[in-house]
């Protein structure tokens, strides 16, 4: 399911980055490995009672120069408009209305987003009164709030969560697989995704949706119906900035959230750069189904060991996401573009698969059998059962008698043994203790 996405935008300063981090706080405490995910975070996910969403800090996207401060707010405030479902605009009680606060203010305005103006640093009650002061910027909701202190945070999350869509996800039918194609500009999105459409046996449907769908791309293939999502956002408009890895990290977070397979594009020709790690990285937090796609295979010189090396350095970036299989191909000579599709198929399935929890069961047991949980302090975990509790991705409950018992190398251990059972090709895999004795 989408998750609605919020933006932050403000100017630098007033605290987003310190709100933004409060919001997520320890959201991501899902006991999984993952080195190489970047830590400087534009993006994360929170829930406000009981209804989740994602969340992007707008601030890290700087323009140089002349006129820097006005000319990045204005960027970061296109995007959320672009991006976001509802927008917190932020500004800072201590400083009044200041001159790049009204020129986001009017862009925001024009736009018709829901907003909700947070005033920050009314770090005390004589402060409170400041906020009025910001209702001259002509949106109807403020709230104070203190990122140094941490009051106000869920009233203004109260706010924001009156906004939501009431139908994020009800866009296609379950029968259509959402795909979206993600990687740093130049890898070949735009070409592969022309490709694929061009291929035979495609059928470009004109079933145009509703009203953002005009972006979005449906087509079939033998009998499979897909939609590759976001389409637009690949386009290049030719800004400067539309080329810095900020921008082009939050352009896809979108696509990634209302997609369940992500190909992750990667250029063959250049090779991995860190920046395809923190790409990655996003697909596996957002729990979406994902391929690594390595275009431009045409003109990487090759003999036969060439793929396994190729492969063998993705497996050493992406160590947290050994999961997803790799494909190469060439968007421009087409040559093994045919096995990209069943690909997708295959990691779709794996994404919405159930296991009866008899089945894990027998499993979980088989593994706890042959490798038991090592004692703590003279304890030892004694896991009850196991039970999937949802799907895309799928997500696993272990009832235990003391979740304090589950250590990361054996949760590890039971990931693989699941996987070796199931398969789960593809996908990555929520695993949750829970007390139960
Ligand atoms: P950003 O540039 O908008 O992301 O702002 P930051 O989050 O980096 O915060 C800018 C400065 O304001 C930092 O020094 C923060 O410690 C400070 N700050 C953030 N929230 C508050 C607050 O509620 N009260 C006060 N007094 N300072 C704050
Ligand atoms: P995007 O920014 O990721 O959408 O990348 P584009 O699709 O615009 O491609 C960037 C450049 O790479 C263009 O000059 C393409 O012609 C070229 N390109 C894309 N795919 C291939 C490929 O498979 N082989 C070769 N040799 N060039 C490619």
């Amino acid at each position: 399911m989408a998750r609605p996405v919020i933006a932050i935008v403000g100017r630098p300063n007033v605290g987003k980055s310190t709100i933004f981090n409060r919001i997520i706080g320890d959201k991501l405490a899902i006991v999984e490995d993952k080195p190489g995910v970047t830590r400087d975070r534009l993006y994360g996910r929170g829930e406000w009672l009981d209804q989740e969403f994602s969340i992007i800090d707008t601030g890290g996207i700087e323009i140089e120069g002349e006129d820097h401060i006005l000319r990045s707010v204005r960027v970061q405030a296109e995007l959320a408009i672009e991006e976001a479902d509802v927008i917190i605009f932020m500004v800072d009680a201590k400083a009044g209305v200041t001159p790049a606060d009204s020129e986001v203010a009017q862009i925001l305005f024009r736009s018709q987003k829901p907003v909700v103006v947070a005033v920050n640093k009314v770090d005390n009650l004589q402060r409170a009164d400041d906020i009025y002061e910001f209702y001259s910027m002509g949106f109807g909701e403020i709230v104070g709030i203190s990122g140094a202190h941490g009051t106000g945070i869920g009233d203004l999350l109260e706010e924001v969560v009156k906004h939501f869509p009431d139908t994020v996800d009800e866009e296609y039918g379950e029968d259509v697989i959402r795909v979206a194609l993600i990687g740093r500009p130049n890898v070949g999105k735009s070409s592969l995704v022309n490709a694929i459409l061009g291929e035979e046996r495609v059928i470009v449907s004109d079933m145009a949706g509703t009203t953002r769908d005009a972006i979005d791309t449906p087509f079939e293939k033998d009998g499979q119906k897909y939609v590759i999502i976001d389409t637009a956002g690949m386009r290049k408009r030719g800004k400067v900035y539309e080329n810095t890895e900020k921008y082009s990290v939050m352009r896809a977070m979108k696509a990634i959230e209302r997609a369940d397979v992500v190909l992750v594009v990667i250029d063959g020709e250049v090779g991995i750069i860190e920046q395809d790690k923190h790409v990655a990285g996003y697909a596996h937090e957002a729990g979406k189904a994902a391929v690594f796609v390595v275009n431009k295979w045409d003109v990487v010189e090759k003999d036969e060991k060439t793929m396994h090396q190729f492969e063998q350095k993705i497996r050493d970036h992406f160590l947290f996401m050994t999961y997803a299989p790799v494909v190469f191909l060439s968007a421009k000579t087409k040559q093994r573009l045919h096995k990209l599709l069943p690909v997708v198929n295959t990691v779709s399935e794996a994404h919405a698969m159930r296991i009866p929890t008899h089945v894990l069961n027998d499993v979980v047991s088989d593994a706890v059998a042959i490798n038991p949980p090592p004692t703590d302090k003279g304890r030892r975990m004694r896991i009850n059962y196991a039970t999937q509790v949802a799907v895309k991705p799928p997500t696993i409950i272990f009832f235990v008698n003391d979740p304090e018992l589950m250590h990361f190398s054996y949760q590890r251990y039971l990931d693989n043994k699941i996987r070796a059972a199931f398969g789960f090709e593809g996908t990555p895999l929520r695993l949750f203790t829970r007390r139960k004795s």
